[in-house]
């Protein structure tokens, strides 16, 4: 029997990477447009965790049984964190990553500590039980763009390991080590668990 999950995102490069990186055939995963859902969900909370949680718990009360619910961002030390919860509209509601990117090339452009990070927490709900997991990519922060693969801040990210941007770097690469990934293979581990 094929368990069937709902993913609470309109982001179609987020439902793409995660059907990637589940790869079970006992799984389907259906997005809002499939379930009718156009209307954009209130992301108010202060965490990630909080938000994935405010977008899983939405979806659920809308259509009921298993929803993957994901939060995700990039966090620059020398911003204190920031963008953070604010990635996806660091530059205003427009949420034009171009106008991400900019700012944050603007905001660190005389600051030589680059470090910074990806976070990733996907809150689901499974049979009725509720579980969250995390992930993180550590790297660094280009001066430029270089590339222009993946989405959001990917071609000013540089994965610890490597030397070149998330832009540059294939998906095959990116889905081996990304915060998505790594709490993807939290949540795939507990799967499996259950399926067996
Ligand atoms: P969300 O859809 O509210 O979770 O927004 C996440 C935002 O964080 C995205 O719009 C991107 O700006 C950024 N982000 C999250 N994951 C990634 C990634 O894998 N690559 C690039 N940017 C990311």
């Amino acid at each position: 029997m094929k368990r069937r999950f709902v993913f609470a995102t309109h982001n179609q490069h987020k439902v793409e990477e995660v059907m990637a990186m589940l790869n079970l055939a006992e799984l389907e995963i259906v997005t809002l447009k499939d379930v009718g859902i156009s209307d954009e969900i209130i992301e108010d909370g202060k965490t990630m965790k909080e938000n994935a949680w405010i977008k899983a718990n939405n979806i659920r009360q809308k259509v009921g049984g298993n929803i993957i619910g994901e939060d995700s961002g990039l966090e620059v030390d020398a911003l204190d964190g920031a963008p953070g919860i604010f990635s996806a509209r660091y530059a205003g509601p427009q949420r034009n990553d171009d106008d991400n990117i900019e700012k944050v090339l603007q905001n660190m452009e005389s600051e030589n500590n680059r470090g910074a990070q990806y976070r990733s927490v996907l809150a689901v709900w499974y049979d009725d039980h509720q579980y969250t997991f995390e992930g993180i990519v550590k790297g660094r922060l280009t001066k430029e763009r270089i590339g222009s693969g993946g989405f959001g801040y990917d071609p000013i990210f540089i994965p610890e390991g490597y030397q070149d941007t998330f832009g540059v770097l294939p998906p095959s690469v990116k889905n081996q080590i990304s915060h998505r990934f790594k709490a993807l293979k939290q949540f795939r581990k507990m799967l499996l668990s259950h399926l067996s």
